[in-house]
């Protein structure tokens, strides 16, 4: 293997890592299941509230943000609904379009989290100038900004994106509605190319995998918008709102239609991640880089990737035998001329907590 100059500090830094870990709380970080992407009968959902509410404590999920369009469906007349394992985090889906020239009509939209007061959508211009505008709207509201289902309408295209990128931390890269077509098409890139457009032009940005779910009664069939198909899962020293925000906006976090994670840890040298094992299943680890190159494909329940420093950044990719995933987050790697200081400033203080491992010279399996 080989090591790049600059992570020569890096390494050494390792060896202080353990006492970070000692500094969280006893408990340790716990992960939480939860939805970015959830509509009611507020807006265009089927189901009230309370119903939807419910659905998501019954299934195990720590958190919800209920996004009905343009409007914030308050959390505390919900709050016995939720009970006290399922927090409510104030959301809005800021549901903007973009009127072009050409007279088409491309929605734009995008959720806020936490927003201080009701945000109203921006209409008009190109889905350039929409996507900019809905997200300074939101921002200027104080809010946490995910940038929805990008192929929606087939709207917003890499530059797009690349334009508005210092305003959001969040992009959809999956979402189980029937018509947000997230693979592409046709020439147009798929919402995780789009998101590896984005890496590779460094902007920070965190992949999201949401429901959209809108139909919580009857059959769910593929056509309808149910919940249950895409989720991110946080990790958090406390079970509140404001944690689960704090760890959206710092990447610690994963995104999965099915696949579970047992640990994800960035350190300084590198990636790593274990998965949970479920029934037969089988598992194919990708680690991705800048262009959206795969440097490595790796077979089995755990993985790593030791950083080169050539990298750009570095995300993973976990593939089921069925199809299903898990994203990571990316980690931006120094192109060797950069310190500890940097690197460090780069990880998520939890990715060294409890239960790293630093990793040794010969411990190597990609
Ligand atoms: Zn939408
Ligand atoms: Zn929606």
């Amino acid at each position: 293997m080989r090591v790049a100059r600059g992570f020569l500090p890096a390494l050494a830094f390792c060896a202080v890592v353990p006492s970070i870990g000692a500094a969280q709380p006893a408990s340790g970080p716990v992960w939480l299941k939860g939805s970015l992407h959830t509509h009611t009968d507020r807006s265009d959902g089927d189901t009230a509230p309370e119903v939807v509410v419910r659905w998501y404590r019954e299934h195990g999920y720590g958190f919800l943000a209920i996004t009905d369009h343009d409007r914030i469906t308050e959390p505390a007349p919900l709050a016995e609904a939720a009970g006290p394992d399922l927090l409510l985090v104030p959301a809005e889906e800021v549901t903007g379009l973009a009127l072009p020239s050409d007279g088409r009509k491309v929605p734009v939209h995008v959720n806020a989290f936490v927003p201080r007061e009701v945000i109203p959508p921006f209409k008009g211009g190109t889905p350039a100038e929409a996507l900019a505008q809905n997200v300074a709207r939101a921002r200027a509201a104080g809010a946490l900004v995910l940038v929805n289902h990008p192929n929606f309408g087939w709207a917003l295209t890499a530059d797009d994106l690349k334009a508005a990128a210092p305003g959001f931390r969040l992009l959809e890269i999956f979402s189980g509605h029937p018509l947000v077509h997230f693979l592409g098409g046709g020439g147009a890139l798929s919402a995780e190319a789009l998101w590896d457009a984005l890496l590779t032009a460094g902007h920070r940005v965190h992949g999201a995998a949401v429901d959209d779910s809108h139909h919580f009664a009857g059959e769910c069939t593929p056509a309808r918008a149910c919940p249950g198909r895409g989720w991110v899962v946080v990790r958090v020293a406390e079970r509140t709102p404001a944690a689960v925000l704090a760890a959206l906006e710092r990447g610690d976090f994963y995104a999965s239609n099915g696949v579970a994670l047992r640990d994800v840890r960035a350190t300084e040298a590198s990636l790593e991640l274990t998965i949970e094992p479920q029934k037969s299943f089988r598992y194919r680890t990708e680690f991705v880089g800048s262009g959206g190159r795969v440097l490595a494909s790796i077979e089995g329940e755990s993985a790593s990737w030791r950083f080169r420093g050539d990298e750009g950044y570095v995300r993973a990719r976990v593939t089921d035998s069925m199809g299903r995933r898990a994203w990571t987050q990316p980690v931006f790697v120094p192109d060797g001329g950069l310190g500890a200081e940097e690197l460090r400033s780069r990880l998520s203080p939890h990715g060294t907590g409890a239960g790293l491992r630093p990793v040794s010279e010969t411990d190597e399996s990609r």
